[in-house]
């Protein structure tokens, strides 16, 4: 299945959840979920009943691919690895997600939403210790430095994005220094440490089945 190209606020609806995916309006009376709180379509509104256990579990994968903006394909692939790797398969998942470059971009302030952080991940912007990275999906190390380029840096998108990462408040995970626009990986997250609003074992049973 291709990327999806629709109205973003769709996915947020469906899911019945705030997943943040368009920036400043998410946090505004824009946001569509808060005026239109039911699910889309013609039958939306009148669309009750309990969900079945199957039903939970694929809606909480589903959320978890449009909060992080991964695909089904690389969404498994990142699973099959969280569960060979030692420790709980969830927490791992959720580790991976938040170790993609785009997604530590918009941790860095540096994006109104994940999906303009993978833009400017794709247009070439970022360098990873010192070398420039155009692949959003990158898992960074810890000890990995994320800076933005020297030419980008002097453009007005880079000035606005500088103010506006000022208000936001970075991980734990993540060191940044405001005025070189450069963020240190200096521990991977732990679950505590991610604000997702993803129930993540329901994921392990859904993939366990
Ligand atoms: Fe979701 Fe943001 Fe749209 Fe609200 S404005 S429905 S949080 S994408």
């Amino acid at each position: 299945m291709g990327r999806y190209t629709g109205s973003v606020c769709r996915l947020c609806r469906r899911e019945a959840e705030k997943l943040y995916l368009k920036g400043e309006r998410c946090y505004s009376e824009k946001c569509s979920l808060e005026k239109k709180p039911y699910i889309p379509g013609q039958h939306g509104k009148s669309r009750r009943g309990k969900p079945t256990e199957y039903g939970l579990q694929l809606r909480e994968k589903q959320k978890a691919k449009r909060f992080y903006g991964v695909q089904e394909r690389q969404f498994r692939n990142y699973f099959e690895k969280a569960d060979r790797q030692a420790g709980v398969t969830g927490d791992n998942l959720l580790t991976m997600l938040e170790r993609r470059l785009d997604n530590v971009v918009y941790r860095m302030g540096l994006g109104s939403s994940r999906k303009e952080a993978r833009q400017l991940v794709n247009h070439g912007h970022f360098l990873v210790n010192g070398r420039k990275v155009n692949i959003p999906s990158m898992l960074v190390k810890v000890g990995d430095t994320i800076s933005v380029r020297e030419k980008s840096k002097e453009s007005p998108k880079f000035k606005e994005l500088q103010a506006q990462a000022a208000y936001r408040t970075p991980p734990e995970w993540l060191e940044i220094n405001a005025e070189t626009l450069t963020g240190r990986v200096i521990a991977y997250p732990k679950r505590e440490q991610i604000d997702a609003p993803i129930d993540e074992h329901l994921i392990v049973e859904l993939y366990s089945r």
